[in-house]
Formats: structure tokens, C-alpha cells, sequence
């Protein structure tokens, strides 16, 4: 029964390339370390070209950096472009870039420019970011795609309605990219993270009344690691999630289930 086990190679990315955008800190960071770990090749693409730099230069020879904004698509085409350059080749790609919404006054006075602003590093990005992944991907003979959703992709939270849309989106885009890329070989899967300790997060949850707020939203009552989601990420990303496509797992500590 568990003979499939049987001869595994523990470095389950061994020989793969991956690409991680948002790959200079938090999650992204969290998975660009656990993909190493495990063998692979990893192009870290960020906004953030200090950190981006630095943390790849940390990570050693099989880590680069390359500048992306994935809220311009001739920005995410350009990144395929180098970890070909650089790599020869794009296997996995973790679509984890993100920014969180400004807390607009009220749902009338929500300025235009952040909607658009959340929709597309959000939302356009990750439809960006895929379409050149998945072409480069296609010419390889296949690969996994993993897109980092959240729990306002199945929830709604007063105050955010940029984010929870654009979120709601990643979780459809997932599905329909699934279904459109599976002739080539491709997974497409999401992860849903819930409240997860990383510096998008780290100011408000030293905060003790939203720190509290937030774990009583929360059944586990404490917040999640960016390692966590990472190990979620990796499953999906790799051959042991080898017939699950269009998914979106939940990393929650329980959130979504009241
Ligand atoms: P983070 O701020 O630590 O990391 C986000 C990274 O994305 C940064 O390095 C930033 O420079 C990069 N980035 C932002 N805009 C970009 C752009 N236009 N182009 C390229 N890079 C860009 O945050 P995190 O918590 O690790 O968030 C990662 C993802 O997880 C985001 O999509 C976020 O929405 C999602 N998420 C986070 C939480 C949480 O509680 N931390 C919960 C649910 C979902």
C-alpha cells in the first residue's frame, strides 16, 4: 500500500526552478527558503530591490534576485525572461506578491486609486504573472503553479472590500487557469492564509487591541507562521499534490469555519 513511497528522494525539487514573487519577505520568503531546502533553483522577483538583493545574496549560488512589479504585465513577462536566462527553465511558480488594502472611511468614499491599486498588485498581477509563466512552462512539457489567496477569498471583513474582490478573484482565477492549463501539464492550486505573522502584519498584531480582535477571530487563538503557509505552498507546488489542481487550501487556524 505504501510502496509508492518506496526509493522517494526527500529533496522533492531536486534539478527544479522556481520562481517566487513577493520572494523577499514574509511567505514568499518562508517558501524561497523551504524550495532551496528541498533542491530547487529560485528566482526571488520583488518590488523591493534592497531586500530582494540581500536576502538572495544571504540564500547562496542557487538563489538570484530579479526586480519585478507584477502590476505591469511587460514587468512579469521580463521576469520569466531572466530565470530562463539565468536557470534555462520554470517548473514552479509561487504567485505570492500582495499588498494590504488602506482602510478606506467608508465603502462610498473608497478612493478609486487604491481600488485600482489593490486590484492590481492583487488580482491583475497574479493573471500577469501566470500568463508568462505558464508560457514558459508549456514550452518545458509542464509545471505547478501556486497562487497565495487568503481568507478573504471565501470571507468578507468590513472595511476591505478592495481586498476581499481582488482575493474572491485569486481563488476563481485559480480554478479557471486550472482547467485552461491542464493540457499543458500544469497544476494551478492557491492557499488561503489567515492571520500569519510577517511584516505585512507585524504592526498591527503588536497592537494588543487588534492583536486581540484578531485572535478571537481566530480558533487556534494564536497567529500562524510564514512557515506554515510555506509548507502548504511546497505541498502544493510539488508531485505529492500530483492530482490536485484548482484548489484552494485553506492555512487558517480555523478562521473560515464559523
Ligand atoms: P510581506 O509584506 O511580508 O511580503 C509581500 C512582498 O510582496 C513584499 O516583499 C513586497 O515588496 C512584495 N510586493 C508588493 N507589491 C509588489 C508588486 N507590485 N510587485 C512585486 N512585489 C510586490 O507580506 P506577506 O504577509 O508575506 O504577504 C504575502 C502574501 O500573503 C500577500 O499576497 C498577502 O496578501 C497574503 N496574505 C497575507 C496574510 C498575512 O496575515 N500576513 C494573510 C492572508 C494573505
Amino acid at each position: 500500500m505504501w510502496g509508492c513511497f518506496n526509493g522517494r528522494d526527500d529533496l522533492r525539487f531536486k534539478d527544479k526552478v522556481a520562481v517566487v514573487t513577493g520572494g523577499a519577505s514574509g511567505i514568499g520568503l518562508a517558501a524561497t527558503r523551504g524550495l532551496l531546502a528541498e533542491g530547487a533553483k529560485v528566482m526571488i522577483a520583488d518590488a523591493d530591490v534592497e531586500r530582494g538583493e540581500h536576502e538572495a545574496g544571504e540564500l547562496g549560488a542557487l538563489c538570484d534576485f530579479v526586480r519585478v512589479d507584477v502590476r505591469r504585465p511587460e514587468s512579469c513577462a521580463d521576469m520569466v525572461a531572466r530565470v530562463l536566462e539565468r536557470f534555462g527553465r520554470l517548473d514552479i511558480a509561487i504567485n505570492n506578491a500582495g499588498i494590504p488594502a488602506p482602510p478606506p472611511p467608508s465603502f462610498e468614499t473608497l478612493p478609486v486609486e487604491d481600488w485600482d491599486n489593490v486590484i492590481s498588485a492583487n488580482l491583475s498581477g497574479v493573471f500577469y504573472a501566470m500568463r508568462a509563466e505558464a508560457k514558459a512552462m508549456r514550452a518545458g512539457g509542464g509545471g505547478s503553479i501556486v497562487n497565495t489567496g487568503s481568507v478573504a477569498s471565501v470571507v468578507a471583513n468590513v472595511g476591505m472590500p478592495a481586498y476581499v474582490a481582488a482575493k474572491h478573484g485569486v481563488a476563481g482565477l485559480t480554478k479557471a487557469a486550472a482547467l485552461d492549463l491542464l493540457d499543458a501539464g500544469i497544476r494551478v492550486n492557491a492557499v488561503g492564509p489567515g492571520i500569519i505573522e510577517t511584516p505585512m502584519t507585524r504592526d498591527a498584531l503588536r497592537d494588543p487591541e487588534i492583536a486581540a480582535g484578531y485572535l478571537a477571530m481566530t480558533p487556534a487563538a494564536r497567529p500562524g507562521t510564514a512557515d506554515e503557509v510555506a509548507r502548504t505552498i511546497l505541498f502544493l507546488a510539488s508531485d505529492d499534490a500530483s492530482f490536485t489542481t484548482g484548489t484552494l487550501a485553506m492555512v487558517d487556524g480555523g478562521l473560515t469555519l464559523r
